[in-house]
């Protein structure tokens, strides 16, 4: 694999990169999108993956450095993978409390065995804008969604995502649990492996 030493996070998202350095290590130094432009691409793609390379080959572009980016949201397999890519702007950008409420109405009366659901992270890795093989890594987080909110810590559909190997919902976990095991954390650890950081 290639040697890499520094890499363009497509993020501008400050947590974000925080988040995602601590779980790939010190090897590598990830640098905010936002040293070199501000403008973010419009993301067209209809799946997680399609809006990862986007993102990542924009950012390579923009840097001239390799790029590393991810998308991630929530598929419940009632509503056939809906809100997917477009998790964040579910309620039509009205926010996370918004976001949620429309979620409960739509499973409104749907029974728990039914309420099946994955959060999805998909990291793409290109080493140029053009890069024909870029590396990808998906990681999956099973769960449940809730009949009502519990917990308080995370954001998003925290609340509403029901963790079955701990018995709590993902808002209960500390954020250091959370990112031991969450979808993110997995992504991550299949791009160390890849890239052999571990
Ligand atoms: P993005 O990766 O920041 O684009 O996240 C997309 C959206 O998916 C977020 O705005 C949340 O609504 C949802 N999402 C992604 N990851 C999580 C998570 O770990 N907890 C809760 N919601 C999440």
């Amino acid at each position: 694999m290639m040697n890499l030493t520094q890499l363009v996070l497509a993020s501008h998202n400050a947590g974000k990169l925080k988040e995602l350095q601590a779980m790939l290590g010190d090897a590598v130094k990830l640098r905010s999108i936002g040293e070199f432009s501000q403008v973010e691409p419009e993301e067209t793609g209809l799946s997680f993956v399609e809006n990862a390379i986007l993102k990542a080959r924009n950012a390579a572009s923009l840097s001239g450095l390799p790029a590393l980016a991810d998308d991630s949201g929530l598929a419940v397999d009632y509503l056939g993978g809906a809100p997917g890519i477009y998790s964040a702007r579910y309620a039509d950008g009205k926010g996370d409390a918004a976001n949620n409420a429309k979620l409960l109405e739509a499973l409104k009366d749907v029974p728990d065995a039914m309420r099946g659901a994955q959060f999805v992270c998909v990291l793409a890795l290109v080493r140029h804008a053009d890069d024909p093989l870029p590396i990808l890594c998906e990681g999956l987080w099973h769960g449940r969604i809730l009949q009502a909110a519990s917990g308080e810590h995370g954001f998003g559909y925290d609340p509403l995502f029901w963790v079955p190997e701990r018995n709590v919902s993902s808002a209960e976990l500390s954020p250091a649990d959370k990112n031991q095991i969450s979808h993110r954390a997995r992504a991550m650890d299949l791009l160390r492996q890849r890239l052999s950081l571990k």
